[in-house]
């Protein structure tokens, strides 16, 4: 492993438990977040992660203690930053947070340190030039609740040097992913490019009135051997989000069933507060 110092730059939902695992797996980390309140916050969000490695994962109190230990947090970029072989990115999904974080990370790391983002939606050329490495920078993207959901996928830009690709796999599964590589850039990844078509399908026959949830979700699981169809997924991902997606392309589009389906969601589901797993009600009741 050619990686030892670990810096996670925005320690959120997603960066907090990125470098609560690296630092589980053995690795030292460092924390960057812009001020002392979000650094306070995210000594809270990682002491919270303790019960859910000891509940998923068998984790004991000395083993957790162990990895907390090996956080350090920082507000000093230069400072979180000046012996870090990798830097893992999760400021918010806004284009010019990440390109200002860039271009400031670029002059302060050393010139070792490879850079890697973990934005969801943005691809990485768009910021490679801005980090004045591009050879050295691409994606590591990781799902919520990283400790169980434990997908890494690993997204070259077409500037990324294959040396430092092929490093950025064995780190993954350093910290217990598994690494999936995505050797040219794709919005959405694999996960999404797969799942948002696949969840606007099952929304469709449901706003077009051919099927109930219960029908479409049995049907694709009987068929497939899935444990799951579209809608039981949909309420595990909230119909809020969902309600965002649909009003959003039916914006941009001016798509009849968007819209349609934009208001379904709104009128049954979310004015009557099932808004999936979280409220337990959805399409299903848990
Ligand atoms: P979040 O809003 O919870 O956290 C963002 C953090 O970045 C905050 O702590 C904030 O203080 C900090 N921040 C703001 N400006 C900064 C700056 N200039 N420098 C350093 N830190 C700064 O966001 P999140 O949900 O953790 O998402 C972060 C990234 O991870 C996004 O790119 C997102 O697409 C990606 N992601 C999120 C999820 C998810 O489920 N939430 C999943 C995969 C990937």
């Amino acid at each position: 492993m050619n990686y030892k110092n670990i810096t996670v730059a925005g320690s959120g939902v997603l960066g907090s438990q990125i470098a609560f695992q690296t630092a589980y797996k053995g690795f030292q980390v460092s924390v960057y977040d812009i001020n002392e309140e979000a650094v306070s916050r995210a000594k809270d969000r990682i002491q919270n992660l303790k019960s859910y490695y000891q509940r998923d994962l068998g984790a004991t109190d000395e083993e957790l203690s162990a990895a907390f230990d090996r956080v350090s947090f920082f507000t000093d970029l230069s400072e979180a930053v000046a012996d870090a072989d990798l830097v893992i990115e999760a400021v918010p999904e806004i284009v010019k947070i990440k390109t200002e974080f860039y271009e400031k990370l670029g002059k302060a790391a050393p010139e070792k340190t490879i850079f890697a983002t973990n934005s969801s939606t943005l691809l990485p050329s768009q910021f490679a030039e801005a980090t004045g490495r591009p050879e050295k920078f691409l994606a590591l993207h990781f799902a919520n609740q990283i400790w169980t959901n434990n997908t890494a996928e690993v997204m070259k830009h077409p500037g990324t040097d294959m040396n430092v690709f092929n490093d950025l796999m064995e780190f993954a599964k350093a910290i217990g992913m598994v690494a999936l590589p995505l050797h040219k850039e794709q919005p959405g990844y694999i996960l999404n490019s797969l799942l948002v078509p696949f969840l606007s399908a099952g929304q469709m026959l449901l706003v077009n009135e051919i099927s109930d949830p219960k029908t479409i979700d049995k049907t694709w699981m009987i068929a497939t051997g899935s444990p799951k169809g579209p809608f039981a997924t949909l309420d595990i991902i909230g119909i809020t989000t969902a309600y965002n997606i649909a009003s959003a392309r039916a914006e941009a589009t001016g798509d009849e069933q968007h819209s349609k389906l934009a208001s379904l969601l709104k009128t049954e589901y979310i004015d009557k507060g099932k808004l999936g797993r979280e409220t337990g009600e959805g399409f299903y009741t848990y």
